[in-house]
């Protein structure tokens, strides 16, 4: 399956979408395609005080502050959530996504379990997604395969999904990320309807009643 947007028509008002589950389960993959295939959805980019990966740019994939800094910013209010993870700091700048928002623009945020709730708590009308794996064992298997962890830090985060793990409760979505080119569908599937809703396209409504 593949859903054709040729003719896509934008909604007038965006909507808040929050990616989480453990790590390794998939959010970057499929937060990353979706972001290729779906207009007007873009990336919420995070702040963290971890170092930025080989592969990493800041200011893309992730601003990569000082602790200092961060400590500011919490001071400052300028976050819309942040949390401790994995002995570093995450956090999600509020500005560019209420900038977004009243633009009609939608947002992604692929954050971890703890900070999709306190977004939840704080904007209800989010929609929540959380991610599944197949199976333990396959989710350590992707963490070992994507080769940007050491032993020690993996043997942590594989500490830490099993909780993580339990947390599914009441999010609006749960997807299990299988077979890649299926989970990428209904992950884009999710935002597409969502997108769809009355709610988003009021535009419409009043074109053909005015
Ligand atoms: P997260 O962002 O949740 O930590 P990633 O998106 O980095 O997870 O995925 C972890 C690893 O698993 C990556 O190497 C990715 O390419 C791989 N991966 C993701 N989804 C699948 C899938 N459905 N099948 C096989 N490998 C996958
Ligand atoms: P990584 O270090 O592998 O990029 O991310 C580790 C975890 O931190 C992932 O679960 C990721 O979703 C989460 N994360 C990334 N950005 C944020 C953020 O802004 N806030 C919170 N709470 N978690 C984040």
């Amino acid at each position: 399956m593949s859903i054709s947007l040729k003719k896509w028509t934008a909604p007038n008002k965006g909507a808040l979408f929050v990616v989480t589950g453990p790590s390794g389960t998939g959010k970057t993959t499929l937060v990353r395609h979706a972001l290729k295939h779906t207009p007007h959805i873009s990336f919420s980019i995070s702040a963290t005080t971890r170092p930025a990966r080989d592969t990493e740019k800041d200011g893309v994939d992730y601003h990569f502050w000082d602790t200092p800094t961060f400590r500011k910013k919490v001071e400052d209010k300028e976050f819309l959530e942040w949390a401790k993870v994995y002995d570093n700091f995450y956090g999600t700048p509020k500005e560019p996504i209420m900038n977004a928002l009243n633009k009609g623009e939608s947002i992604l945020l692929d954050i971890d379990p703890q900070g999709a709730a306190q977004v939840r708590a704080r904007m209800p009308e989010c929609v929540s997604i959380f991610i599944l794996p197949p199976s333990i064992e396959i989710v350590e298997k992707r963490l070992r395969n994507r080769n940007t962890d050491s032993e020690e830090v993996i043997s942590a985060r594989m500490l830490q999904i099993r909780e993580q793990l339990q947390h599914c409760q009441g999010f609006d979505y749960l997807l299990i990320n299988d077979d890649l080119q299926s989970a990428q569908d209904q992950f884009q599937a999710i935002l597409i309807a969502t997108l769809l809703q009355r709610s988003h396209r009021n535009q419409w409504i009043e074109r053909f009643t005015s």
